[in-house]
């Protein structure tokens, strides 16, 4: 992998309604500024995360593969609760000169009721969704795609060029996903399919190694879905990753790389590319931001025994 680029090809409708409402909330002087632990500057970008609540997930939905003994005896060492995790859902914003840039747009209000909050958040940070120049979808799984459209199907980021891998956008709209697609999991791809259909004619497809956005370069990190993109953001002080959902757990998926992982497509190829990413982020001391990870998401890997430990920064 090449951090520096270098390897890049170059390469009164209700909508008005809500972005009143979000005036109007402005006006009121309701905004607030996340706190700087969340932000981090450097050159003339800067990157930072705006949450869209958490998910609630069933351990043995995630660990399916785990023999329950060895499960217990790691939750025990690192104080995992026993009723399942509470992953953060932590939105990605990058602002670069003269453009505003999200990575993933959040769960909308139809997934699960603790996530859809990245509208609100937003509008607390100040940020108005018209100002959105970029959406960059790392997959298209509910909590990262669905948040396109709103409670009225109409779309969340009016201004916004959506771009998504060709892998990913091929694989959610061929015939066989959903013949293939386990019934608990259906609506995965029919959710997908809606929100796809809806962006498609601002949507621009990419393909890993290319150069999405100027400084920004895509990464294959496939297994998590068929087409999951990771992301480099060049020009800071340092690079800096979007993982996605390929690391997206802590502590598991840092000190048990190699566990399969239950909400990854394909579970073999997903620890593959999460043992690759965080060789490779650990190596170099970059820094790291995933959608899952606590306190906001920013921080780096560190070696640890034989897997690694996430350093939380900002
Ligand atoms: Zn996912």
């Amino acid at each position: 992998m090449d951090w520096t680029g270098k390897g890049c090809r170059a390469g009164a409708s209700r909508r008005d309604f809500n972005r009143l409402a979000i005036r109007t909330l402005l006006a009121a002087g309701a905004a607030v500024t996340l706190g700087p632990r969340r932000a981090m500057a450097g050159g003339d970008g800067t990157v930072r995360t705006v949450s869209d609540g958490h998910l609630q997930l069933p351990l043995d939905f995630v660990l399916p593969g785990i023999p329950q003994a060895e499960l217990a005896d790691f939750r025990r060492e690192f104080g995992l609760p026993q009723d399942g995790l509470r992953p953060e859902c932590n939105v990605t914003l990058l602002r670069l000169p003269g453009r505003l840039v999200l990575f993933d747009a959040g769960a909308g209000p139809n997934f699960m009721p603790t996530a859809g909050k990245l509208p609100d958040n937003l509008a607390k940070a100040g940020i108005d969704p018209a100002e959105i120049t970029d959406v960059v979808f790392t997959h298209a799984h509910p909590d990262h795609i669905w948040g396109v459209t709103d409670d009225f199907d109409e779309i969340v980021f009016p201004n916004a060029t959506f771009r998504i891998s060709r892998t990913e956008w091929d694989y959610w709209r061929a015939e066989e996903t959903l013949a293939s697609m386990p019934d608990e999991r259906k609506a995965f791809v029919v959710g997908a399919r809606g929100r796809l259909d809806a962006i498609e004619p601002r949507m621009a497809l990419f393909d890993a190694g290319e150069e999405v956005l100027p400084r920004v370069e895509a990464f294959d990190a496939a297994g998590h879905t068929p087409g999951h993109m990771a992301f480099v953001v060049h020009g800071l002080d340092d690079p800096i990753m979007v993982v996605g959902d390929a690391v997206s757990n802590d502590p598991i998926s840092f000190a048990r790389p190699d566990w399969p992982w239950g909400a990854d497509h394909d579970p073999a190829r997903g620890a593959a590319t999460r043992r690759r990413l965080l060789d490779r982020l650990a190596g170099d001391r970059a820094r790291l931001v995933g959608f899952h990870l606590p306190g906001g998401g920013i921080g780096r890997a560190e070696r640890q025994g034989g897997g690694y430990r996430f350093v939380r920064e900002g």
